[in-house]
Formats: structure tokens, C-alpha cells, sequence
């Protein structure tokens, strides 16, 4: 006891801070500041974007039956088993045309997050530049840091076109951003927060701009099944130029409700993917065995599955959208995602985020996250705040019930 006394002393006293340098600047993430204050003050928690509802009881089934049938308890193989590996390939070909091989094209990752993490660790150098847009989610900064690249933001704008209120990629910033030192664009669409789904005439001018600059590209395709309104996904694999160059990610917790199982997957050339498996293997080697078996069905589920998800998700926005309009936020109603970004200018004159966000549980028992902690430019996300909608309805009732006491 007094050893270890001893060296805690000698360890706080130390002039060299704990945490690296590359990581110093992250803390602790906003989520846990703001799940504690729902807990304190029995707030409803829109902040974190996970659903209050489990996906699909069959798909539940099945990881129950391959946890008893001994499939997957023990460590499953490197790249994912190959059942899970097929169904991507697969879902990619149902979906999108794309082929793929599903024993050289194909990585199962633990997450999404994982799949982020190992492509930026194998493919950035120290000192090349990351472009991300931002507001970006939150682990992109992290795993840039990591592996030691830099940052480049390109902020996503508010604008109004045809009435509508959206976030906007502007391609003569993202142009201007691209120097000799850029090794990768980080791309996400659908975005989170903005809820923007990038068009297929943006997704095209990216594309070129990747192989005029001959850059890597990452994206991020996790929320590819939550899109409204008859939003089109286009995954940047699909355009010209870019199936060699682009690594995809996707993942089964937005797309099935189970963020808890984190089951991710990453799909490129065999090159990509085996630059990737390089990292991938020294973070986790491998993960969520029985859980692998039961994605792999659940991505073979029939297409009134989604269409049915999508439905469900739709109806959750409207809600939520209609209730914060109401409630007197101006409201950027999302194409894609589970969230809402609004401006809370026209309830706050201050138009600080950060201190909403922290009164709001007190002032009418409700979370939310300020985007400005997804900006590098804390200054022009300052006005944003993110309500997550992937809630029982009577949930979402109730918040806007609440919201409407501002
Ligand atoms: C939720 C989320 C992830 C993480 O996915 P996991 O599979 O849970 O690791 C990655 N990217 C974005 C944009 C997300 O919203």
C-alpha cells in the first residue's frame, strides 16, 4: 500500500503530464459529462445516439443459437468468419452492385470505430494531412491524433436551399484545403451530426477531386440505411476512379439496433484491406464471435426489413422535427441519421451551445449535445445543438412535451 501510495504521488507530482501529448487535448468525451447530468436530474437522454429498443427478436435468435451451438465463443478467424464476410459482399452486391471478394475485399472490425481507428493507423505517415469535414464525429480527431497525422477541417455550412435549412459542403473550401502533404479525405455521409446526405453531384466532385489529387479515401457508411424522404445513399466506392482508392465502413449497430454488439466491417481492394487488417490485428485481433454469425444474418434480412427500419425512423424525425420546431428551435430537418441539429438562436440570443446544453436538464429535464464539440472552429458550431431521435415515440412525446416549456 505505501509502495503504491508512493508511486501515485511520484506519479502526480511528476512535471510530465499522464496523457500523451497526442491525446492530451481529448479528455473525457462530452457524452459522459451529459449522460451523468440526465442520470442526476432523471432528464430524458437525447444526447447519445444509441436506440431504447433492441433490433430485430431473429436476429437476437440467432446470436443466442450460435453462442450455444459454439460458434464464434472461441477467437473467431482474423478477418472475420467467413459466413459474416459472404453476407457483406453480398449485401454490397444486393445493394449497390458492387463486387466484391469476400476473402481478400473484406474485414470484419470491432465497430465502425475500430474500422476508423485501423484504416487512419495504416495508412496515415506522422505529419500527413487528414481532411475531415467538420462538425466530424468524434473519434475521427482521436484516431488522426493517433496516428499522428493532422487534422484539416472543412466546416459543413448552414444554407437554405429550396426553403430547406441544410449543411452544405462547399467544394472550392475542400479544394483549397488540399495541399501536397494531404494523404486522405475522411468522408461521412450520412453525416452526423448535420444529418446531411452529400448528393451524388458532391459525392462525384470529391471522387475527382480524390483522383486528380491521387488521395486515399475513408468513408464512413454507417448510417447508408437511414436516409428520408427518398434520399439517395451513394456509396464513393461506386464513382469513377474511386473503387481503388477508397476504403468503406459500415456497421451493424445503426443499421440493426445493437450498438452494444459492435460488429463494424471494412471492404476495399485486397491491398487496403490487408494494409488495414495490419492494424487491425494489434488493436483487437479479433472480436464479437457469436455476434459475427447473427449479423451475417441479419444483413441477408428481406428488403421490407429496411424499408420497414427507415419507416419507423422517418416517422421518429417528423416527430422530433415537428416538436422542436414548435418548441421554437430552428431546425435543420436531417436527410439521413438518427439526429437533429438545430440553431438555438431564435429561443437564446446568446447562441451559446455549450451553456444551453448544460442548463437544459434543470430548465425542462431534457439532454442534448452541443455540435460546437465537434468543430475544431468552436466558434461557428456555437450555436448548435444535437437531439438524437432513435427513441420510443412516446419517449420523443414526452421530450417535446418538455421542450415546449422553454
Ligand atoms: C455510431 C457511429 C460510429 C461508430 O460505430 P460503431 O459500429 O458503434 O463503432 C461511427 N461513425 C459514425 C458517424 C457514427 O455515428
Amino acid at each position: 500500500m505505501a509502495g503504491l501510495r508512493r508511486r501515485m504521488a511520484a506519479m502526480t507530482s511528476s512535471a510530465r503530464p499522464l496523457l500523451n501529448r497526442r491525446l492530451a487535448e481529448f479528455g473525457t468525451t462530452i457524452f459522459a459529462e451529459m449522460s451523468a447530468l440526465a442520470l442526476s436530474t432523471g432528464s430524458i437522454n437525447l444526447g447519445q445516439g444509441f436506440p431504447d429498443t433492441d433490433g430485430p427478436e431473429q436476429v437476437r435468435e440467432a446470436a443466442v443459437r450460435a453462442l450455444r451451438d459454439g460458434r464464434g465463443n472461441q477467437y473467431p478467424p482474423g478477418p472475420g468468419v467467413p459466413e459474416l464476410r459472404a453476407a457483406i459482399a453480398e449485401h454490397q452486391k444486393r445493394r449497390y452492385g458492387i463486387e466484391l471478394d469476400a476473402d481478400r475485399e473484406v474485414l470484419v472490425t470491432a465497430g465502425a470505430t475500430e474500422a476508423i481507428a485501423a484504416s487512419l493507423l495504416a495508412l496515415v505517415e506522422p505529419g500527413d494531412e487528414v481532411i475531415a469535414f467538420e462538425p466530424y464525429y468524434d473519434s475521427y480527431a482521436a484516431s488522426i491524433a493517433m496516428a499522428g497525422g493532422t487534422r484539416v477541417p472543412v466546416t459543413l455550412r448552414p444554407s437554405v436551399e429550396d426553403g430547406a435549412a441544410r449543411f452544405r459542403l462547399d467544394l472550392d473550401e475542400l479544394r483549397a484545403a488540399i495541399t501536397p502533404r494531404t494523404r486522405l479525405l475522411l468522408i461521412n455521409t450520412p453525416h452526423n451530426p448535420t444529418g446531411t446526405v452529400l448528393t451524388r453531384a458532391e459525392l462525384t466532385a470529391i471522387a475527382e477531386l480524390a483522383v486528380e489529387r491521387d488521395l486515399l479515401v475513408v468513408t464512413d457508411e454507417v448510417y447508408e440505411h437511414l436516409t428520408f424522404d427518398g434520399a439517395e445513399h451513394v456509396p464513393l466506392a461506386t464513382l469513377p476512379g474511386m473503387r481503388e482508392r477508397t476504403v468503406t465502413i459500415g456497421s451493424a449497430g445503426k443499421t440493426f439496433s445493437f450498438t452494444g454488439w459492435k460488429v463494424g466491417w471494412v471492404t476495399s481492394t485486397p491491398e487496403l484491406v490487408t494494409a488495414v487488417r495490419s492494424a487491425k490485428q494489434f488493436l483487437t485481433y479479433v472480436s464479437a464471435g457469436p455476434f459475427q454469425y447473427a449479423v451475417a444474418e441479419a444483413l441477408a434480412l428481406p428488403d421490407s426489413y429496411f424499408a420497414d427500419f427507415r419507416a419507423d425512423m422517418t416517422a421518429k424525425r417528423d416527430l422530433l422535427a415537428a416538436g422542436l420546431t414548435e418548441a421554437g428551435f430552428e431546425v435543420f430537418r436531417p436527410a439521413g441519421t438518427y439526429f437533429v441539429t438545430t440553431d438555438i438562436r431564435p429561443l437564446d440570443a446568446s447562441g451559446d451551445g455549450f451553456a444551453f446544453c448544460r442548463a437544459l436538464p434543470e430548465r425542462c429535464g431534457v439532454v442534448a449535445i452541443p455540435n460546437a464539440v465537434f468543430y475544431d472552429d468552436r466558434a461557428a458550431g456555437a450555436p448548435f445543438v444535437r437531439f438524437a431521435f432513435c427513441k420510443r415515440e412516446d419517449v420523443l412525446a414526452e421530450a417535446v412535451g418538455r421542450l415546449k416549456r422553454l
